[in-house]
């Protein structure tokens, strides 16, 4: 906590723990008009050609006369099962097979890209996503008629134009393509031409069968030359073998899906030791078919329908409450065992899906506990490509969405203890203990419930003038308390007695010369909580 130098604008200083959700949301953060109760999400792993919305395909298709592979005109809800996944989908070649009719709507259009782009941070907006890294492969998008640059500078001009309005950050992952390693070495070279515009890293995705590291390695080694980021998509569909070829061979600081490893113990310990990050997507791992092998028979599945762009969607959840196992997922594995791992959505919308519907998911079906999913997105934060610094202030934003609430109060209201909780944060004033940088940040990383709670105390019992936030603080609480017809604590009655001393004071020699009433609003609460509820004080 020393070591923050804007201790006064943390977001826990001066706000009663009653009402700071309000405060937080309304204030604290700009965030889009929809997002008022939305979490506050981190997600890593996203293809933006993925995320596409099916009616801005629809209406491009039609405008550029392409039809069905039916060769059928369509209406909407015929098109909607060419972009996007049947619950029925059991393997990753059905998955992919999705993407080249709708690739072909978007790839080489510089307007199109530059929309869809656009589109794509308005759509994280709307779900509470305070931080998304993007990926895709500029090849791939650039049709016959664009370079890989053209593409990189359409997108950019359209994530640049959505996080202006829409107050989301993204950056960018270029993808190189398992099955075109030519391409490789120039993404890492446009990673690097575009690292300040945005892109942290790159990836290395497609099916992992039949395709080998090896012919990706030397891009992947001139990436940790110059710097760049790397994450792998890999124990997929793939071995676990394949997670390990991808830390060796690709200097892979995170993993893609990673789920095989739950089958080799020293791999799943390797990720476990070097803290590798895995970026795990649930329903992508349904349709994949990428977890079957690790499914209960007694689990069943079922349908759930929900809205998605304004469409009527399906998708296929496999219900865990009636299985008799309670650890079958890898995601239960690495939940468990404290392993680095997140939430993604991969392709939302081939999947139609949404990443609340993921937690949702992985909450309601695979069981995961609130703190292990909110421990997801402090993972992903932590885990992020952004700069040090600028993973810090993420971190600190998600500190103010999650602000333990419970653990203040605790301590607070319930103990009635302002003196012992004075005592403790006394400790941390002494040298040897707040100079510890480094176990500060840990603890930070680690405990952010407990460090923002403790941040929140050490905010509101600053000494600095004359203990003015903790004034304040009492006088809200005061406030707050009267107005819900609760009984004020004991120790506010000294500091309410003096401040109506000088209210009375600056009433009396104010009034001989005015009219107006200079009576403080804890004056006149406590003169309304007095009225109204005589018996508390006669
Ligand atoms: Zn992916």
């Amino acid at each position: 906590m020393s070591d923050n130098n804007d201790e006064k604008s943390f977001p826990g200083t001066l706000i009663d723990p009653d009402t700071c959700e309000h405060h937080h949301h309304t204030s604290h953060h700009q965030r889009h008009p929809h997002s008022h109760h939305a979490p506050a999400l981190v997600e890593l792993h996203i293809h933006l050609d993925g995320s596409f919305r099916h009616s801005t395909l629809f209406e491009l298709a039609e405008k550029k006369g392409i039809t069905l592979p039916n060769g059928m005109k369509a209406t909407i809800e015929d098109f909607i099962p060419y972009v996007s996944v049947q619950s029925t989908c059991q393997s990753l070649a059905e998955f992919l097979e999705k993407f080249p009719f709708f690739l072909n709507i978007v790839a080489g259009d510089v307007e199109a890209l530059e929309r869809v782009a656009y589109e794509f941070v308005e759509d994280q907006a709307i779900q509470g996503v305070l931080y998304t890294e993007a990926r895709y492969s500029p090849q791939v998008l650039m049709g016959n008629t664009l370079t890989p640059e053209q593409v990189i500078v359409a997108i950019n001009r359209g994530f640049k134009r959505g996080i202006k309005e829409f107050h989301v950050d993204i950056r960018t992952l270029l993808c190189c393509i398992r099955p075109h390693p030519e391409w490789s070495m120039e993404v890492v070279d446009l990673a690097n031409k575009y690292r300040s515009a945005g892109v942290v890293g790159i990836d290395l995705a497609g099916s992992e069968h039949n395709c080998s590291y090896s012919p990706h390695a030397a891009a992947f080694e001139r990436a940790v030359k110059l710097g760049i980021h790397r994450t792998v998509h890999a124990g997929e569909t793939g071995s676990a073998d394949s997670v390990l070829q991808a830390i060796q061979q690709c200097h892979a600081e995170r993993i893609g899906h990673g789920y095989a490893i739950v089958d080799d113990p020293a791999i799943y310990e390797i990720v476990h030791s070097r803290d590798i990050h895995l970026e795990c997507c649930l329903t992508s791992s349904l349709h994949t078919n990428a977890v079957g092998k690790y499914m209960p028979t007694d689990i069943e599945k079922y349908e759930e329908h929900f809205m998605l762009h304004g469409h009527k969607t399906k998708t296929t959840l496999h219900m865990h409450a009636k299985s008799k196992k309670e650890v079958w997922h890898p995601i239960h594995h690495f939940a468990r065992d404290h392993i680095n791992f997140s939430l993604s959505c991969d392709d939302p919308s081939v999947s139609q899906i949404t990443i609340e519907h993921e937690y949702e998911h992985a909450l309601t079906d695979l069981k995961l506990s609130p703190a292990q999913l909110s421990q997801c997105v402090f993972n992903a934060a932590r885990s992020s490509f952004l700069p040090e610094n600028e993973k810090n202030q993420l971190i600190d934003r998600l500190l103010a969405n999650y602000l333990p609430k419970q653990v203040v109060q605790h301590l607070y209201i319930k103990n009635h203890d302002i003196h012992s909780i004075r005592i403790i944060l006394a400790t941390f004033d002494h040298p040897s203990i707040f100079r510890l940088r480094d176990t500060w940040r840990i603890f930070r990383i680690q405990k952010p419930k407990f460090y923002t709670a403790l941040k929140y105390l050490w905010n509101v019992l600053s000494q600095e003038n004359n203990w003015e936030d903790y004034h304040l603080w009492l006088e809200q609480k005061f406030i707050t308390d009267c107005l819900n017809k609760k009984q004020p604590m004991l120790l506010f009655i000294g500091y309410l007695l003096s401040k109506m001393i000088i209210d009375h004071y600056h009433y009396y020699t104010i009034s001989s010369h005015s009219k107006t009433s200079t009576l403080s609003r804890v004056h006149m609460t406590l003169i309304d909580y007095i009225k109204s509820s005589p018996k508390n004080y006669q």
